[in-house]
């Protein structure tokens, strides 16, 4: 008998199947090696105020912390950080934005990230075009890519990992089934019902490394030692498309205060995020067959948000303790 089988290996999957391993559960962690993975493309920008609005999401402290926790350990055993600070230019795109800055960055709500202005000269002297200035906070970039790595070997190591795609009938002997599918939840029978609104995204990787972290709604952020990765883009139809000419000039032209010679792109990825309709995961145990869980909907905050959420899925598998509501699957009524 096994305690838990993760169906999933991306993000979120592998975040929940370390905290549980490490609550002492048998685990078994199935990842089918689908492709359009959204973990498989992240950025990993953890940005603590969104939009143009600069608005602090929900939860974000204990999104931070949870973050700090949950990878320290990780960062012992590989001897780095595995998720390195750095100061993420806002470039502002009109005198109303620059206004919304100035009044906001003096909040309390802001203060923790750092928030200090820059004018446009600033910019002018790195050779980019930031006509209203720049507002600079705090921000992390997760890595994603070098987690899984290392996730899966432990994994492999600790006889925890299968490859595989899931088949009820082969599993009779886990006490619970935790999906992670990703956008790939739309196919299952348990969960697929469910509001989801998965979007796929593009990213560029670029030659040229700029000397700052730098969105404008797009972003451009430094990919050591390689360049620069640069996204993203958001579209709900034509998910398996994989890259598209209309995806990359949107990114390239969308970050219009990087001069055109510093934006060649070396390689262009997609993947498909696993949104939904009310931007919030969904998380927690099936309505009638108590043995199935979901864990998703992470859309495009998984880099921020997982951490939080897995701890607080964990405990509600071992201790029934209640989820966030805003993330509860029980928030639905039976589709
Ligand atoms: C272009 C792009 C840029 C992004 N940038 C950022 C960013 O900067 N910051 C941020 O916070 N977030 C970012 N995101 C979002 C982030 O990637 C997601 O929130 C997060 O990776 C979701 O992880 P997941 O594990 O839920 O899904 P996925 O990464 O899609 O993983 C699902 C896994 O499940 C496996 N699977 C599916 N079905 C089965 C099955 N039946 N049996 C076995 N295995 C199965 C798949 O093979 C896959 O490995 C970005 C997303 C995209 C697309």
């Amino acid at each position: 008998m096994i305690d838990f089988l993760i169906v999933g290996h991306g993000l979120a999957g592998s975040v929940l199947a370390h905290l549980l391993l490490h609550s002492g559960k048998r685990v078994v962690v199935l990842e089918a090696t689908l492709p359009h993975s959204a973990s498989k493309v992240a950025a990993g920008l953890v940005n603590p105020l969104i939009g143009p609005k600069f608005n602090v999401p929900l939860h974000m402290e204990e999104c931070l912390m949870a973050n700090e926790r949950f990878f320290r350990p990780f960062e012992e055993e590989l001897g780095r950080s595995l998720q390195p600070e750095l100061s993420l230019h806002r470039i502002l795109t009109s005198s109303e934005q620059r206004e919304l800055w100035l009044k906001k960055s003096k909040t309390p709500d802001l203060l923790p990230y750092g928030p200090k202005t820059r004018p446009p000269g600033d910019y002018k002297s790195l050779g980019l075009d930031a006509p209203f200035g720049g507002g600079i906070h705090l921000a992390r970039q997760l890595d994603v890519s070098g987690f899984l790595r290392h996730s899966e070997e432990k994994l492999r190591q600790n006889d925890c990992w299968l490859d595989g795609a899931f088949a009820e009938e082969e599993w009779p002997h886990a006490e619970k089934i935790v999906f992670c599918e990703g956008f790939r939840v739309t196919s299952n029978p348990w969960f697929g019902d469910l509001p989801f609104a998965p979007a796929q995204g593009e990213i560029l990787c670029l030659h040229t490394a700029l000397p700052i972290a730098a969105s404008n709604g797009k972003w451009i952020i430094p990919d050591d030692p390689k360049g620069s990765l640069a996204g993203s883009t958001w579209k709900h139809e034509s998910l398996e498309s994989g890259p598209t000419n209309e995806g990359k000039d949107e990114i390239l032209q969308g970050l219009n205060f990087v001069p055109s010679g510093l934006l060649e792109v070396a390689d262009h990825l997609s993947g498909v995020r696993s949104g939904t309709r009310d931007r919030n995961p969904i998380i927690g145990r099936h309505w009638e067959n108590h043995r199935m869980h979901l864990f998703n909907g992470f859309g495009s905050r998984g880099a921020t948000t997982l951490a939080f959420y897995a701890r607080r899925m964990r405990d509600f598998l071992l201790n029934n303790r209640p989820l966030p509501l805003e993330a509860v699957l029980g928030r639905f009524a039976r589709p």
